[in-house]
């Protein structure tokens, strides 16, 4: 661990000792505060008002009850979980995962960085995030639903166009907002299309939502090799995981002349050569619902690798694009030695601080998920202008909006680097801009 300055580190002791147990929030809250001595030194005002303190406690946590019926009548039940962030920039924003791994410690850090995720893109979105420590993996379809129907009948009360907005992370994609939504719609008897995102084309949704966390990731990747004299084109790539980020990840890069050779899910990596057949992954993934081990079955130049490790492949760029802590310092030291030159964060906290120090000693670009894989809830926000408007996009209309966000972010946070002494550290740039946008619309809105 980096050492912090005596005020920081007495924040970071309070709050782990306020949240024992959460190590996934502790770790994303010192990779913040990590960054913050210089602020403090030209902004005194801010630590006289407490703004550390008050940024690291959510301003509201719900925990609840999700019983359901199986389809063989067996009763379950679920925890669920909404922590309503900061909502000093705009209605609480970000996503909801249901997956069995997660609690409250998950759910905190990840409305933690939706913070100042949500603040980089420039658009008035607070930050949450939600979820259930559901396992969708081997369900049916229906009983899919009924959780999702389950989930919403608590949810719903504290969910709104101007309070609280919803989205998909891992494990709720366009199936299950439409379940969420239509729940939502059945109680308040409301069409509030603006209340969720991430939904169906001809009921609310915003083209380019599906593509936008992938395509957003390369969009900033690019601009992270432009500053060093480089492109996309010609490079070969792995990208983690093969969920909807992973998938829009990879077909972005391929338009843009690269060559992906492997992804991967929790039990095995897939290596093809040829670069990562699209059509085929999105069989699987989207409409088979299958595990990649199945690729190899059906493209036989290709080769499966169970529990593999991705980051032993030799490539130009990787993009881990899964889950939380999947990159260590061991894996990072791999890739510096078999010469990756950029990495770029897909998923939410992928890389653990050793690879991240791994990474900034070698002189790797490092692109921070909060301002790599910002594109998904920055379109998230499109989607609810479109929704307030009654209106909607065309697909390129909507992609040039997305590529304009992520090249300012790119600006933003590259300037910041460089104005706070560590250019082209997207950690430092990154935390400073998201964390000064937030705290100076606090500080406007007084002690609240
Ligand atoms: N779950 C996504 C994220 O981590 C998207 C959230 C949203 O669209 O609200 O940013």
């Amino acid at each position: 661990m980096v050492g912090l300055d005596e005020r920081l580190e007495a924040v970071y002791v309070e709050v782990t000792r306020r949240n024992p147990g959460e190590a996934e929030f502790h770790q994303a809250v010192r990779e913040v505060l990590e960054s913050l001595s210089p602020v403090l030194a030209k902004r005194p005002e801010l630590v006289e008002c407490k703004m550390i303190e008050r940024i690291c406690e959510p301003e509201r946590q719900i925990i609840f009850r999700v019983p359901w019926q199986d389809d063989k009548g067996e009763l379950h039940v679920n925890r669920g979980f909404r922590v309503q962030f900061n909502s000093a920039l705009g209605p609480y924003k970000g996503g909801l995962r249901f997956h069995p791994s997660v609690y409250l410690g998950i759910i905190k850090f990840l409305g933690f960085e939706q913070i100042f995720k949500n603040a980089l893109t420039g658009l008035p979105i607070g930050g949450g995030k939600g979820g259930a420590d559901f396992d969708p993996k081997g369900k049916s379809d229906n009983e899919i639903m009924r959780f999702c129907q389950s989930f919403m009948l608590e949810l719903h009360r504290y969910v709104g166009e101007y309070q609280d907005v919803p989205a998909g992370d891992i494990g709720v994609g366009g199936r299950e907002i439409g379940y969420l939504f239509g729940m939502y719609k059945r109680i308040t008897s409301q069409y509030e299309s603006g209340v969720i995102t991430g939904k169906g084309l001809n009921w609310g949704g915003s083209l380019v939502r599906t593509e936008a966390t992938g395509y957003g990731a390369v969009f900033f990747a690019r601009e992270m090799l432009a500053v060093r004299g480089q492109e996309i084109e010609g490079k070969t790539c792995v990208v983690s995981g093969s969920g909807n980020v992973a998938i829009y990840t990879i077909q972005k890069l391929s338009q843009l002349g690269a060559r992906v050779v492997a992804c991967s899910d929790s039990d095995g990596v897939i290596y093809d050569e040829s670069g990562i057949d699209l059509p085929l992954l999105k069989q699987l993934k989207e409409v088979e619902r299958v595990r990649i081990e199945e690729y190899s079955e059906r493209k036989k130049d290709s080769r499966y690798v169970p529990h593999g490790n991705i980051w032993e492949i030799p490539c130009n760029l990787a993009f881990p694009s899964a889950t939380q802590n999947e990159l260590n310092g061991r894996d990072a030291a791999a890739l510096v030695k078999n010469g990756c030159v950029a990495v770029v964060e897909g998923a939410n906290m992928p890389a653990t601080p050793d690879a991240i120090r791994t990474f900034t000693e070698a002189n790797v670009a490092f692109g921070l998920g909060k301002a790599a894989n910002a594109g998904g809830v920055a379109t998230s926000a499109l989607e609810m202008q479109q929704n307030a408007s009654r209106d909607s996009w065309s697909f390129d209309y909507t992609e040039q909006r997305l590529d304009h966000i992520m090249r300012g972010i790119h600006r933003n946070v590259y300037e910041t680097s460089v104005e706070y002494g560590s250019p082209g550290n997207y950690v430092v740039g990154a935390n400073i801009t998201g964390f000064l946008r937030v705290a100076d619309a606090m500080l406007a809105l007084g002690v609240i």
